[in-house]
């Protein structure tokens, strides 16, 4: 196979070609959300990163595993290894089960995931169902010494690792800068030193999400999962480790330490890194004010919006900049996006109107090595975009009869377009795309209508099902909650 594929390696800081280590297998690991709330625009850049990636990977002729995990235990707040879990904090402020907190956001993730078009991972497995995959690996670095018990707790150990290996490779950081950056122990903590990050955390009286371990009833750190899952479904050697930029420390450090620390040898060939989503040239905050769900972006309910945005729009957004490049959320460039996708697809139906001719004309061939081109230099998907714009102007041309082609190469022209708007960089005709928008809007108002029976509230559950089935749509009460269909 030809290797044309070359992406920026943040382990190496360079362009690499990519070759896999188990041709024609490809394993591709990315971080997936810790499900405490609903999905925003932060979530959706990787999300549709990694998509294009894993899309333009199978296109290009590889079997493609790609794991994308879902976080539902060992995130405590603020990324430290001291407060609430994340998860349990949900739950005690809404008096549910952790669990029930894990599936409904999780559903919800799915379901902005189903609007923009990001295909379902091979695996996705929850930090929750791997505890023992997690207690054997925190055993294991326990074992190569590595690590120390504390009080039932296990912290890795920064200084002993960095003594054989090197801690910061990833990020750049150096040791020595730790030691003048974090703060001092205050002699009452269980670590040596207060990088030292947690395997394993005893959980205190009050912690609901436990496991037992031979250290003390407990739960894993929040790096010991994505070490666990990724080495569990892809091996103690994959191809591609990806994530947003602010994951890069000390989360992915972390996992880099951990793994190596177990096998000897670094696990991830190729780590991959999108950078930040801003709001007006700010970063994204709750406290700024700023903080846009994605379900807020597409109603556009939220006092930044001017309108609502399709799915479509923002995933074109999103792709209309380089994934290691800033990204800056205004509604001036979300209108642009509508309407440079509303001319990509206008392009997709013009391909309807184009008569053939004996004659040779237009030829494809310089189109084709251009999109691959853009897609293999580090999927620079602005470039394939730019190519499929100056298309455009041929496509124009071709409908208006003032260039000539023959059928062969229009069935390619076609074939092309296709492949790289729809396939590739994923971006559904309008009407697929408004086929996902009434999937999210009814199942919305059958969930609403669930929590009204719930709340023995017939009337309202039963005048919603009442209306819908006016509308058209047919619903039926399930195991599961509900089934329609339109009728
Ligand atoms: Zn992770």
């Amino acid at each position: 196979m030809e290797h044309k594929l070359h992406i920026y390696n943040t382990l190496t800081r360079q362009k690499e070609q990519f070759i896999p280590l188990h041709e024609p297998h490809v394993g591709l690991y990315a971080c997936g959300p810790t499900v405490y709330g609903d999905a925003h625009l932060g979530h959706a850049r990787p999300a549709i990163n990694f998509d294009v990636l894993f899309r333009f990977l199978k296109y290009s002729g590889y079997r493609v595993r790609y794991v994308r995990n879902i976080t539902d235990v060992g995130h405590l707040e603020n990324d430290a290894d001291e407060g609430e879990d994340k998860i349990a904090k949900k739950a005690r402020l809404e008096a549910l089960e952790p669990m029930e907190v894990v599936q409904y956001f999780t559903d919800r993730y799915h379901n902005n995931m189903d609007a923009l078009n990001v295909l379902r991972p091979s695996i996705e497995p929850r930090a929750s169902g791997h505890i023992i995959e997690q207690i054997a690996l925190t055993q294991t670095i326990l074992d190569k010494g590595f690590a120390y018990i504390s009080n039932g707790s296990v912290y890795f150990d920064v200084e002993k690792y960095n003594r054989e290996f090197r801690y910061g490779k990833l990020s750049g950081r150096v040791l020595e800068e730790l030691y003048s950056t974090t703060r001092e122990l205050d002699g009452q903590s269980e670590k040596r030193n207060s990088f030292d990050f947690a395997l394993w955390k005893k959980a205190s009286a009050e912690h609901i999400m436990r496991w037992p371990s031979p250290w003390s009833d407990g739960f894993p750190g929040w790096h010991m999962e994505c070490s666990a899952m990724g080495m569990k479904y892809l091996g103690e050697e994959f191809d591609i480790h990806g994530g947003g930029m602010d994951l890069m420390f000390p989360h992915h450090e972390c996992e880099i330490a951990q793994s190596t620390a177990a096998l000897g040898k670094e696990t991830v060939r190729y780590w991959m890194h999108n950078n930040m989503i801003t709001i007006n040239g700010q970063k994204m905050g709750k406290s700024l004010g700023n903080f846009i769900t994605l379900n807020e972006v597409f109603s556009g309910n939220h006092p930044l919006l001017e309108q609502a945005y399709s799915p479509m729009t923002v995933r074109f957004f999103i792709l209309m900049a380089h994934y290691r490049g800033t990204l800056d959320f205004s509604n001036e460039a979300l209108q642009a996006a509508e309407k440079g996708l509303a001319r990509l697809m206008k392009g997709l139906s013009l391909l309807g109107n184009i008569k053939v001719s004996a004659t040779p004309g237009y030829n494809p061939d310089e189109f084709e090595k251009k999109l691959f081109d853009a897609l293999n230099d580090d999927l620079n998907s602005p470039m394939a975009i730019a190519h499929l714009f100056d298309s455009l102007k041929n496509i124009n041309n071709l409908v208006a009869g003032s260039e000539t082609i023959t059928a062969k190469d229009l069935e390619k022209l076609k074939s092309l377009y296709h492949s790289f708007v729809v396939d590739i960089l994923g971006l559904m005709p309008q009407q697929e795309s408004h086929d996902a928008l009434l999937k999210n809007v009814v199942d919305m108002i059958l969930n609403i209508r669930l929590e009204a029976k719930k709340d023995k509230n017939f009337a309202l559950s039963d005048k919603i099902r009442d209306e819908l089935t006016k509308s058209g749509i047919q619903v039926r009460d399930s195991k599961e909650g509900f089934e329609w269909e339109i009728v």
